[in-house]
């Protein structure tokens, strides 16, 4: 079992406490809602893609600490990356939740390996996930 200090690591009291890129966009290019019913968080995500690249990301949400620091942490690396490589990202981040086993953090995830305690605790993960789901319907467009 992993402490209850692994799971909230400073990095993630930081972003909770003050999430970075929060706000909305006014005409974003893409926009969804993400909700998870088993804790109530909710991200409304608003991207501005240009010339395939993520040119602005902002969001606004409410919910457990775990939620709101990752969609902090996701929206500070979105910036600049194209379309292709968010959905990367979002492809190894789900991987390496799921993977309770994987010692080593991707190296492309950078601060978000403050995450890895949530491995631990199933329902937690998809308060970490929800951030990523939304993303990736954003971008699918559905
Ligand atoms: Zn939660």
């Amino acid at each position: 079992m992993v402490e209850e200090e692994d799971l909230y690591r400073e990095i993630i009291v930081d972003h909770s406490q003050s999430p970075r890129n929060q706000g909305t966009l006014e005409k974003p290019t893409h926009q969804h809602h993400g909700y998870n019913p088993l804790c109530g968080d909710e991200i409304e995500l608003y991207l501005e893609v240009g010339e395939d690249r993520i040119q602005q990301v902002l969001f606004q949400g409410s919910g457990c600490a775990i939620s709101q620091a990752s969609a902090s942490m996701l929206t500070q690396q979105l910036k600049g990356k194209t379309t292709a490589e968010a959905a990367v990202l979002i492809g190894t981040f789900k991987d390496w939740m799921k993977d309770r086993q994987a010692q080593e953090c991707p190296e492309s995830l950078g601060d978000i390996e403050a995450l890895s305690g949530v491995r631990s605790y199933p329902v937690r993960v998809k308060c970490a996930l929800l951030a990523w789901t939304t993303l990736e319907h954003a971008l699918s467009g559905d």
